[in-house]
């Protein structure tokens, strides 16, 4: 029998890290690309017409075609996510406490370097920032460099191709589900929901909407009644404006976005070099030992 890595190595199988053996994820990050894409959403009820894994299906579509196009590994995606604290108790939904979250985040990371990958950037289709950046930062200062995104960050006033802003198992949200996942959803069942707000939704950024003056972000303050209450079937918009065509175009305009951050990272930190620089398995504690690699001067410049 031929030995697995005797005819694969510097190859891969699959665009997915965990359908790859150990040796070939290794082969492949040292000599191929070692950018590793973590695609995180949720367990989250979507309506009446999405599945409960609407999030985590949308970062996966998104994952797989910047994979292809930039040569990156995915990383197997955990499935659950975090949740502000007013989406506890409704049914569908099964939300990480942020602490939960972090830990998960910062223990893939660090697993994934292991096997060689320098550089990651997570894709999440949930509304999670406040547990991924907490983790960002902590895996910066550990020498991880981790960039944390969501995919709506890149459909700032996307009128062009929405009726509405995005906000959840709405036009955007089903649109990229008809496009990835039709065989999961039931669209007859799809109809307008809302929820009754503390304060006038003037003064919430919708997900992907470009902030005006006087505009908090959605998770900020008060805003949120417990969700089990507020909303009228779990919608808050209207799935009933989506396509097929819509979905393709918001992913085709996200992947082309992240397509050219990938490449402006390959470009200025070739494979194998840590754009940070170090790794300070001290953490916090540590920040007055770190050296910097031989790629890097004493100022953390690469070289
Ligand atoms: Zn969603």
């Amino acid at each position: 029998m031929v030995m697995q890595t005797k005819f694969k190595l510097n190859q891969r199988d699959s665009v997915w890290f965990h359908e790859n053996s150990g040796q070939v994820n290794q082969a492949y990050a040292k000599n191929v690309c070692d950018i590793a894409i973590l695609p995180i959403g949720a367990i989250e009820q979507h309506g009446p017409h999405c599945p409960c894994g609407s999030d985590t299906f949308n970062a996966i579509g998104i994952a797989e075609r910047v994979a292809e196009k930039t040569g990156a590994m995915i990383l197997p995606s955990p499935m659950y996510g975090s949740h502000p604290h007013h989406h506890w108790g409704m049914p569908g939904t099964i939300p990480l406490k942020y602490e939960t979250h972090i830990a998960l985040l910062e223990d893939i990371v660090r697993g994934a370097a292991v096997a060689g990958f320098n550089k990651f950037i997570i894709i999440s289709a949930h509304g999670q920032v406040s547990s991924m950046i907490v983790a960002v930062h902590k895996l910066g200062i550990e020498g991880y460099f981790t960039i944390s995104s969501t995919w709506y960050d890149f459909l700032r006033d996307n009128k062009e191709v929405l009726k509405d802003f995005m906000w959840h198992a709405d036009e955007a949200e089903t649109s990229v589900a008809l496009h990835l996942y039709p065989e999961h959803l039931n669209m007859d069942l799809a109809e307008k929901g809302g929820g009754h707000g503390l304060v006038d939704s003037k003064w919430k950024i919708a997900p992907g909407q470009a902030a005006m003056p006087g505009m908090m972000y959605h998770f900020e303050g008060t805003f949120a009644l417990p969700e089990k209450d507020d909303l009228d079937n779990g919608v808050i918009g209207d799935p009933t404006h989506a396509s097929v065509e819509k979905g393709e175009a918001l992913v085709g305009k996200c992947v082309d976005y992240y397509v050219e951050l990938l490449e402006e990272i390959k470009s200025k930190y070739p494979c194998g070099i840590n754009p940070l620089g170090f790794r300070n398995p001290l953490g916090y504690e540590g920040t007055a030992a770190i050296e910097y690699d031989k790629d890097h001067d004493d100022k953390g410049q690469l070289k």
